[in-house]
C-alpha cells in the first residue's frame, strides 16, 4: 500500500471531524507564530542591553522598564501557548478517539456482512483478525492524530522560523535550510531499513496473538496430553522471533538517531560560526546570535521529529494493508437475491450440486441431487466426513454452491433474499454457542421482542422450564453455568421461539447422555409436526423415526428411501444401521429384556 492510497483510505473517515481537524491546524499556526516569540524577545533584550551598557547614566529607569517589559511578553506568551497547546492537544485526541471509534465499528459492521468462508480461509483465524483489526485501528488512528497534532505543528514552526531566518539575513537561512534535505535523506534511508522488520514484526505479531487463542481454546487437551512443555517452547520460539525482531528495529532506530543528531548539531555549529562571523563584520547585533539560534532551533525540531512522522507512517502503511483488506473485501460480502415470498411451503430440490470449501482441493459434493419434501422429516444418513453438515450448510445459504442448483419451493435459493431464507430455518447443531448471560437471554437471542409467555412456552416445549424454575436463578441463571444436556435444550428453546417452519437437526443430541437425549428427541418429536424438517443423527430412533432418509457417501447420495426399503437393500444404509446397532450391543440388550 502507497502513501495516497493510505490518506485515500482514511480520508473518509476524517471527512466527519474536518471542523476538529481546520481548528487543530488553526491552533496550529497560531500556536507556530507565538513559538517564535522567544526569538525575537531575546535578540531584543541582548541588543537593548548592550545599548543601555553603552549609555549607563542617560536613562535611570531604563534596566527596570526593559526587564519588565520582557518578563510581560514572556509571561504572556506562555499564558497564550499553554491555551493554545492544550486546545490543540485536547482537539487532536478528540480526533484520534472518534476516529478509533469510528474505524473499529465500521470494520465490525462491515464483517457481520461477510460470508463464512471468509472466517475459514486460511489467514483469517479469530486471533489473526483481531491482531489486525486492533493493530490497524490504532495505527490509522495514531497517524490521523500525529499528523493533526504533532507533525503539522512542528511544520508549521519550522516553515514560520526559517523564513524568519531568510527574512533576518539570507545567508544563515540558506545554511540552516541546507541541513534539511540531509536530514531527510537519512530519514529516508532508517524508513526504508525498518520496513521489512515491521512487516515480520507484524506477521509475528498476528501469530502469536493466534496462539495464545489457541492454547486458551485447547487448555484441556494440552493438560491431559501434558503438554504444557510443548506449548511453551512453541510460544517462547514466537516469543524470540519478536523480540529479536524488535531489537533490530530498535538498534537501526539507535544508530539513525545518532546520526541524525550529529546533522543537526553540526548545522547548528555553522549556524553559530556564520552568525558570529557576521557580527564580527558588523553585519549582524550581537543579538542576532541568539536570533538565529533559536529560530534554528525552532526550524530543526520538527525535522528532528521527521522519524516519528515517518515511524507512524511505517505503522500505519504495514498495518493499513491488512486492515484495508477486512474492511474492502466486497467479494465476501454475502449474496443475497430479492425474492422473499409471502408463505414458505420448504420443499428443497438439489439437482447435480457440486461444492468444495474454500481453499479446499477436494470436492465435499459431488453431483448430488435429493429432493427434501416439505412437513416431512428428512434424515440424512453416512459416515463421518460424507458431506451431511455441508449439505446444511448450502440449503442455510452459508456457502454457495460451484455446480448444479439448490431450488426452495422451485425457485433458485440464490434469488432468495438471504435473511428471509435464515428467518425461515431453524439451526440446532452437536454443540451450540451460548452466549455468556443469562439462560433467559439466550432463549431471548431468538425473537428478542418476544412476550415472557412465549419465551416461557419455548422453554417449555424444550424441556426447560421446570429446569431452571428448579434453580435458585430461575431463569436469571447463567447460562454457561446449565450442563451440557441442559446448555442444549437452551439452544432448542432459542429455536422454538423464533418459531421456524424449517429446522435443521446436525446430531442434536451426539454428546448428550441417554437421558438428556431422550428428552430432546422427544421435544423434537413434539416440534416437527407440520414442519420441514432435515436430521443428522446416528441415533437409530431418530433416523428410523425420518419419512424418507438419504444415504451419503463421498460427497453423494448413494440410497434414497424409507427405512424398510433402503435397509432391504443390502446396500450401505444396512451397513451403517447394523453397525449402530451393534455397537448398542443389540443381542444383549434384547436378552436383559427377555429375562
Ligand atoms: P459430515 O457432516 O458428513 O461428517 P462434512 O460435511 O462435515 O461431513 O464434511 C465433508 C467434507 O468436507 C469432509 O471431507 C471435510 O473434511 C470437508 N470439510 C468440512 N468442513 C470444511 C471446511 N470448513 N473447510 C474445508 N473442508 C471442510
Amino acid at each position: 500500500m502507497t502513501l495516497p492510497e493510505l490518506l485515500r483510505g482514511i480520508a473518509p473517515f476524517v471527512r466527519p471531524y474536518r471542523r476538529l481537524a481546520v481548528l487543530a491546524v488553526c491552533l496550529t499556526l497560531l500556536g507556530a507564530c507565538v513559538s517564535q516569540i522567544n526569538a525575537w524577545v531575546l535578540r531584543y533584550v541582548v541588543d537593548e542591553t548592550q545599548s543601555l551598557l553603552a549609555a549607563r547614566d542617560a536613562a535611570p529607569g531604563g534596566p527596570l522598564r526593559l526587564l519588565t517589559f520582557v518578563a510581560v511578553v514572556l509571561l504572556g506568551k506562555e499564558a497564550l501557548l499553554l491555551l493554545i497547546q492544550f486546545g490543540q492537544k485536547y482537539y487532536g485526541e478528540k480526533l484520534r478517539v472518534h476516529i478509533a471509534r469510528d474505524l473499529s465499528q465500521s470494520v465490525i459492521e462491515r464483517i457481520l456482512t461477510y460470508k463464512l468462508a471468509f472466517y475459514t480461509s486460511c489467514g483469517n483465524q479469530p486471533g489473526r483478525l483481531q491482531a489486525r483489526i486492533d493493530r490497524g485501528v490504532e495505527s490509522l488512528a495514531r497517524l490521523t492524530q500525529i499528523l493533526f497534532v504533532d507533525i503539522l505543528p512542528l511544520f508549521a514552526t519550522s516553515i514560520v522560523a526559517a523564513a524568519m531566518m531568510f527574512s533576518a539575513n539570507f545567508q544563515i537561512g540558506l545554511l540552516g535550510v541546507c541541513v534539511i534535505p540531509l536530514y531527510y535523506y537519512v530519514s529516508r534511508a532508517q524508513a526504508l531499513r525498518l520496513t521489512p522488520a515491521r512487516r515480520r514484526i507484524k506477521r509475528l505479531r498476528e501469530n502469536k496473538s493466534q496462539g495464545i487463542l489457541s492454547i486458551l481454546e485447547a487448555m484441556p487437551v494440552i493438560k491431559s496430553f501434558l503438554r504444557e512443555a510443548v506449548e511453551e517452547e512453541r510460544q517462547m520460539n514466537l516469543q524470540r522471533d519478536l523480540s529479536s525482531a524488535q531489537l533490530s528495529i530498535r538498534r537501526t532506530n539507535f544508530l539513525f538517531d545518532g546520526l541524525k543528531g550529529l546533522i543537526e548539531q553540526l548545522g547548528l555549529i555553522a549556524v553559530v560560526l556564520l552568525s558570529a562571523w557576521l557580527v564580527l563584520q558588523g553585519e549582524l547585533s550581537l543579538g542576532g546570535i541568539m536570533f538565529h539560534i533559536l529560530l534554528f532551533n525552532n526550524a530543526s525540531a520538527p525535522i528532528r521529529r521527521l522519524h516519528l512522522l515517518y515511524d507512524q507512517m511505517n505503522d500505519a502503511l504495514t498495518y493499513a494493508e491488512g486492515f484495508f483488506e477486512i474492511l474492502r473485501a466486497d467479494s465476501q460480502v454475502e449474496d443475497s437475491g430479492g425474492y422473499a415470498p409471502a408463505r414458505l411451503e420448504g420443499r428443497f430440490e438439489l439437482r447435480g450440486v457440486s461444492f468444495s470449501y474454500p481453499g479446499s482441493e477436494a470436492p465435499s459434493l459431488r453431483e448430488l441431487s435429493l429432493s427434501i419434501e416439505p412437513g416431512r422429516v428428512t434424515a440424512l444418513v453416512g459416515l463421518s466426513g460424507a458431506g451431511k453438515s455441508t449439505l446444511i450448510n448450502l440449503l442455510d445459504k452459508f456457502y454457495i454452491p460451484d455446480a448444479g442448483e439448490i431450488l426452495l419451493d422451485g425457485v433458485p435459493l440464490s434469488a432468495y433474499d438471504t435473511a428471509f431464507v435464515r428467518n425461515n430455518i431453524g439451526l440446532v447443531l452437536q454443540k451450540n454457542h451460548i452466549f455468556s448471560g443469562t439462560a433467559e437471554e439466550n432463549i431471548r437471542y431468538g425473537n428478542p421482542s418476544a412476550a415472557q409467555p412465549e419465551l416461557e412456552e419455548a422453554a417449555r416445549r424444550a424441556c426447560i422450564h421446570e429446569d431452571l424454575l428448579a434453580l435458585p436463578g430461575g431463569y436469571a441463571t447463567q447460562a454457561r453455568d446449565l450442563s451440557g444436556g441442559q446448555q442444549q435444550k437452551l439452544a432448542l428453546a432459542r429455536v422454538f421461539l423464533k418459531n421456524p417452519p424449517i429446522l435443521f437437526l446436525d446430531e442434536p443430541t451426539a454428546s448428550l447422555d441417554a437421558v438428556a437425549a431422550e428428552e430432546i428427541k422427544n421435544c423434537l418429536d413434539a416440534v416437527k409436526k407440520d414442519r420441514t424438517v432435515v436430521i443428522i443423527s446416528h441415533n437409530l430412533a431418530q433416523i428410523i423415526d425420518a419419512d424418507r432418509i438419504h444415504v451419503l457417501k463421498d460427497g453423494r447420495v448413494v440410497e434414497s428411501g424409507t427405512h424398510e426399503d433402503i435397509y432391504r437393500l443390502n446396500g450401505s444404509y444396512r451397513e451403517i444401521f447394523d453397525a449402530l446397532a451393534r455397537s448398542l450391543n443389540m443381542d444383549k440388550i434384547a436378552r436383559s429384556f427377555e429375562e
